[in-house]
């Protein structure tokens, strides 16, 4: 089965990739001769994980899924939140961001924070969401080279090191993203 995973992100990609099971197919947006950046207009991760999937499955016709994720900083009353990759400006610079967080955070003892994924499914007549959450709390300083976003600044509770000091494998033992894809991925044996 071929499944179309509308992001551009490479990183992501690969991450989900590596957790999809024999026998389904999963095509990026590189191989579409489409450049519109995708909408991702809404204010929760539900409207903008939707948001995508559709526009992704009304330009290719293709079974699709999207995904969106925020980082829920509980001292921050749950920011960055739906605005995570461009909380330090349009430049979605991940630096930028981990700084204006530990900044914000300074002086502040509780680090208690969550990454929440919403992932979308649309085939055209049906639309489903899949939830995965992981707790933990935001370090003082980065930590570790590998991952993406936030993980420098992330640490997962059960673990003494941040998501950027992880293996790819070790991360998606827990990882939001990969609890919200492992319900997707059932859905999806269990229906096609
Ligand atoms: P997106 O909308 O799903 O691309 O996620 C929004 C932003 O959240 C990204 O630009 C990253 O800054 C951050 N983010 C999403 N997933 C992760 C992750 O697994 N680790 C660290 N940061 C992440």
């Amino acid at each position: 089965m071929e499944l179309v995973f509308a992001s551009q992100n490479q990183n992501k990609l690969r991450e989900i990739a590596s957790l999809m099971p024999k026998g389904i197919f999963l095509k990026g947006l590189d191989e579409f001769i489409f450049k519109d950046e995708l909408p991702e207009t809404g204010d929760t991760l539900e409207k903008n994980a939707l948001q995508k999937a559709r526009f992704v499955f009304e330009k290719t016709n293709k079974i699709c899924f999207a995904d969106d994720t925020g980082l829920e900083i509980e001292a921050l009353n749950g920011k960055p939140g739906v605005y995570s990759a461009r909380y330090a400006g349009e430049q979605k610079n991940a630096n930028d961001n981990m700084e204006k967080v530990l900044s914000e955070l300074k002086s502040n003892t509780l680090r208690k924070a969550r990454f929440r994924t919403v992932i979308a499914f649309c085939d055209g007549k049906k639309e489903y969401l899949f939830e995965g959450i992981v707790e933990g709390e935001i370090l003082e300083e980065t930590r570790g080279e590998k991952g993406f976003g936030y993980d420098p600044i992330f640490m997962p509770d059960g673990f003494s090191k941040s998501f950027a000091q992880m293996s790819l494998e070790e991360k998606n033992t827990v990882s939001h993203r990969a609890r919200a894809l492992r319900k997707f991925v059932e859905f999806i044996e269990n229906n096609f």
